[in-house]
């Protein structure tokens, strides 16, 4: 039900918590981060219940803290609120980590192209499946939008969704139909969140992402592409509020 992303060279963590904290307030089940270090390890902790769970479980099991990361809280539509089901899932043999908020309508269908293509699943929720989509197509193409790309194109319903990979340091691709994502934009660091408030600590600049459109952030920059690859003009404007 909230999704945070960062990439810059501050603490994502303290980002990512900081961030899902402000967006409490709209209700959850399960908590999630998965953070990229700069040498390319991907570390990932989830848990069900409220944040505070999460925030123990990171002072028993800390993770290596890098620049880059993406932060979700859920609120289960398929799938019970179990540490399996939380978010982030894994593609591409654990080197891929996606965050979703929504739901993936043909899911099922998905998953027994998947089965027969010999990948298994960890858990029972819809977004799986995209996970391991983006997986396969970031070892087919070696990128990590254009990943995203081919697998929101297969998917039906309403999703934001958020994906690192570790052969992607530094970069965090999002992409959105029919549920919010928003772009902030810092110095040296840029932000994703499906709520202002996600960010709002850090920048009040921030641009609009519309529907079906792609949006790749870089610590220097932000680059929004549609569904079919073309690229996208994103309007600027200045977060106003009241803290
Ligand atoms: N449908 C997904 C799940 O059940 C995402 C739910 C959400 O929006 O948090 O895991």
């Amino acid at each position: 039900c909230g999704i945070v992303g960062y990439v810059g060279s501050g603490s994502s963590l303290e980002v990512l918590v900081g961030g899902l904290k402000r967006l409490e307030y709209r209700g959850y089940d399960s908590a999630g981060i998965a953070v990229l270090s700069p040498e390319g390890d991907l570390g990932a902790r989830k848990r069900a219940g409220k944040l505070g769970v999460l925030v123990e479980e990171l002072a028993e099991n800390p993770l290596p803290d890098g620049g880059t990361g993406i932060g979700h809280t859920r609120w289960a539509t398929h799938g019970g609120p179990t540490d399996v089901n939380a978010h982030p899932h894994f593609g591409d043999g654990g080197r891929l980590a996606l965050i979703h908020n929504g739901i993936i309508e043909n899911f099922a269908e998905l998953k027994a192209e998947l089965v027969a293509a010999g990948e298994s699943f960890e858990s029972e929720t819809d977004t799986e499946v995209a996970a391991l989509l983006v997986g396969r197509a970031f070892h087919d193409t070696g990128d990590l939008t254009e990943a995203m790309r081919r697998t929101v194109e297969r998917l039906d319903g309403a999703f934001t969704l958020l994906a690192v990979h570790r052969s992607a340091p530094g970069v965090v691709v999002g992409a959105r139909r029919s549920s919010p994502l928003v772009i902030g934009l810092g110095e040296g660091e840029n932000f994703l969140g499906s709520d202002v408030a996600a960010f709002v600590e850090h920048t009040r600049r921030a641009m609009e992402i519309g529907e079906d459109q792609i949006v790749t952030i870089r610590p220097d920059s932000v680059e929004v592409i549609d569904f079919s690859g073309a690229p996208a003009a994103a309007k600027e404007f200045e977060v106003a509020w009241d803290a």
